[in-house]
């Protein structure tokens, strides 16, 4: 049987699967099948026998990714995968903590805060304490407060040298007693007490070093120095770490991900036994000499080539649209033809640089009634009736929880009004106690919710999962309330979708796909509740679960959520400079180091663009088949249009791989110089619009000009006119003020 799971492996590969128990790096390319060798790597160990399920840890990067690992596993192998630690970080951090939840100093039932949550509590932390917003920005209070957790420091340990990092401090201080006392964690917590509490429980630490016989990491070249350090404590003497990444590939930087952690693994762990994989199985020839060629531009790298054994396929196809309209119905055009070739919508992605560039996509694919799914964006677990609902089972289970309480107390309505919520504040912070407490002690409307609250748990005690969510539902008159609302249905489905989702979870923990009881562990909790686990479920997975999944939908996603996947074909929308490379680029590196001048600014800002020419490596990496690159003059964003130059990405291709699909022969640029083509193309017979080339014309801004092209027809129909003044332009002839001479 292991014969036959080496079978489809390339020498390097199988070099890699059945390295012997010893450290090693997989330093690698996009597509080069690092993720299948860390995969088939786990399962040949356990079915070589060499370490039993329980002695893996596997870390990837999300949970989607960790689901179809622990598939596969029990696929090829007749064990019960349960208890196997495979997830990301912070599934992973929650695991321990629920596991050793008393020696980590929190409630069995602690809730985790998504970003969400954790902003509306600092919010109401600083109105407590009177903190002036405008100076203290809640947003930056938030950035201070997740840096210092992934940077492994307390309040205590920051080194405040002004008044205004020390304000910050004390904040940071006292949000973290507030989250303490109200029972929550949020996500850089999970990671940072994971790692304190086995950083401090010598015996703990010891079981688990003894325990992990083998520890897999993928996408390493993301992992920032807290992960690295935390894991760096499972690793005991008798641990192999099996790190793959690919330096190529590291977007993460903004958010402390740390590249230096590759050299660093090097020397510490695998002593030079460095693997580098150099076939690419993913990608037709074109799309990897695009990709190669324009990494290539980056100084910084490990260096590596990746090739092909196949073809060089199609071309890649560069699409130029006078508007983000124009390119979206472009978009629209290109999926739909290839539906009806025969692709399935899921094996098609359209990818973005920026969420906010998602909605003239959707809207375009709605009108055009092709079902698509964003991945990311406003996720499902964040949608606010599907918060509200959460709010009320966390109250269930952890009735301190201040947040959840304020969410739901007068939701819906219930005639409690600010005032008797400030009076309820003030008695509970007179008390020392939640407002749940004070609410239960208390009389009137308020120990009616409380009342509510106690009924539901009643009831839903002996009900199934996806039951007890049903009932809290209706019991507690959201269904009503989205019932009556005339644009409630949609939220009502999500309501109902909520339930499907706890019942497939409930199904799928029975199969050992999720954390669940950790009986091998001495000393930890019998088995986590169901419904808490799946209340921190929806905290981590908030991005991945979809309503409807399963249906044939084309992929909505930024560039950023891609990693690791691949499909047919891929466009990636929005090329223009200051869009992608985005203009923040070099102001976030800037703020990963604290440094200016402007020595360090132009490193910063080259670092910050070496980022982005990763992430459109990673973009282009994506496609297998079909890749198209599209850009538009000008775009809406923010309630402005903006008008760009085509992304300098653009450029670094090499030319004899790219198709433009334009049928004119170049795009037209308002600030450029460029001027128009000599000779116009003849003009289209039969155009409706009642214009003609040739034809002189005045504009109400530029003044007149000649008209020297056309395209489209009806309401699509524009026109190019060289003005005397300006130069050319695309008109679109439905919005332009032109009038005949
Ligand atoms: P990324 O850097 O994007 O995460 P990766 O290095 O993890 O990519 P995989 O996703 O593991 O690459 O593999 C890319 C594709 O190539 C997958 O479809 C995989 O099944 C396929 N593949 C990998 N190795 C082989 C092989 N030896 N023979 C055939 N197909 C392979
Ligand atoms: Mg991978």
């Amino acid at each position: 049987m292991s014969a036959h799971l080496l079978e489809n492996l390339n020498p390097e590969q199988r070099a890699a699967v059945t390295l012997p128990h010893e450290s090693a790096l997989i330093l690698a390319g996009a597509g080069s099948g690092k993720t299948r060798v860390l995969t088939t790597r786990m399962v040949w160990l356990i079915q070589t026998g060499q370490v039993s399920p329980l002695g893996v840890l596997a870390v990837t990067f999300t949970n989607k990714a960790a689901k179809e690992m622990m598939t596969r596993v029990s696929a090829m192998l007749p064990i019960n995968t349960r208890g196997m630690w495979v997830g990301t970080f912070h599934g992973l951090a929650n695991r321990l903590l629920r596991t050793h939840y008393r020696e980590a100093g929190l409630p069995q039932s602690f809730q985790i805060l998504d970003s969400q949550d954790q902003l509306s509590a600092i919010k109401r932390l600083m109105k407590a304490m009177n903190v002036d917003t405008e100076k203290y920005e809640p947003k930056k209070v938030q950035r201070f407060i997740n840096g210092n957790k992934e940077a492994g420091l307390r309040a205590r340990d920051v080194e405040a040298f002004d008044e205004y990092s020390m304000r910050m401090t004390e904040l940071y201080e006292a949000y973290d007693a507030q989250c303490q006392r109200e029972g929550v964690a949020d996500f850089p917590e999970l990671l940072l007490r994971a790692y304190e509490l086995l950083y401090r429980n010598e015996p703990l630490r010891q079981h688990y070093q003894d325990r992990f016989r083998h520890i897999l990491i993928d996408e390493f070249q993301d992992t920032n120095t807290l992960q690295y350090r935390w894991l760096k404590l499972f690793a005991g003497p008798r641990t192999a770490l099996f790190a793959v990444g690919d330096d190529d590939q590291s977007i993460y930087a903004f958010r402390g991900a740390n590249t230096a952690n590759m050299a660093e693994f090097e020397r510490e762990f695998a002593h030079g036994n460095v693997i580098k994989l150099e076939q690419n199985y993913r990608s037709h020839g074109n799309i990897l000499t695009a990709a190669n060629t324009l990494i290539s531009q980056n100084a910084h790298r490990l260096g590596k080539n990746l090739w092909t054994a196949e073809g060089d396929g199609e071309p890649i196809r560069v699409f130029h649209a006078y508007s983000d309209q124009e390119e979206a119905s472009f978009v629209v055009d290109e999926v739909r033809a290839l539906n009806r070739e025969g692709m399935n919508l899921s094996d098609m992605a359209l990818l973005y640089r920026s969420n906010a560039q998602s909605r003239v996509l959707e809207h375009a694919l709605f009108s055009a009634s092709v079902p698509y799914r964003v991945y990311g964006g406003l996720r499902f677990f964040e949608r606010q009736e599907v918060k509200h609902a959460l709010a009320y089972l966390r109250l269930l289970t952890n009735p301190e929880d201040d947040g959840a309480f304020l969410r739901v107390v007068n939701f819906p309505a219930r005639g409690i009004g600010a005032r008797t919520l400030e009076q309820l504040a003030d008695g509970a912070a007179r008390a020392g106690a939640s407002l749940w407490q004070a609410a239960c002690t208390g009389g009137g409307k308020v120990a009616g919710f409380a009342k509510l609250i106690e009924d539901m748990k009643q009831v839903t005690a002996d009900l199934s999962l996806a039951e007890a969510i049903d009932h809290v539902i209706e019991a507690s008159g959201l269904a009503d309330y989205y019932r009556a609302d005339k644009e409630g249905a949609d939220r009502l489905e999500n309501l109902n979708e909520l339930v499907n989702a706890a019942a497939l979870f409930a199904e799928e923990s029975e199969a050992g796909i999720y954390d669940d009881a950790d009986a091998s562990t001495p000393g930890g909790a019998e088995s986590f509740r169901a419904l808490d686990t799946f209340l921190a479920h929806a905290a981590l997975e908030a991005g991945e679960h979809q309503a409807g999944a399963g249906h044939d939908a084309l992929q909505l996603m930024t560039v950023h959520a891609a990693k690791g996947l691949e499909f047919h074909a891929v466009f990636i929308t929005g090329l223009e400079e200051g869009l992608f490379p985005h203009e923040q680029s070099a102001y976030d590196s800037t703020r990963a180091s604290a440094r200016s001048g402007s020595e360090s600014f132009r490193a910063n800002e080259e670092s910050g663009l070496e980022e982005e020419r990763r992430l459109m490596y990673v973009a282009i990496t994506r496609a297998r088949r079909r890749l198209y690159l599209s850009h538009a003059q000008s775009r809406m964003l923010h309630g402005q249009t903006r008008y760009s130059l085509p992304s300098r990405f653009l450029d670094e291709l090499p030319e004899q791989v790219l198709l433009n699909l334009n049928r004119r022969s170049e795009p037209v640029y308002p600030s450029g110089g460029y001027s128009a083509p000599a000779a116009p193309r003849s003009p289209q017979t039969g155009n409706d619009t009642g214009y003609k080339v040739g034809q002189s014309v005045v504009h109400a801004k530029f003044g007149t000009g000649i008209i020297i092209d056309f395209e489209g027809r009806g309401s699509d129909a524009r026109v190019q006119v060289k003005f005397r003044e300006v130069g050319s332009k695309w008109l679109a002839l439905a919005y332009a003020k032109l009038s005949p001479a």
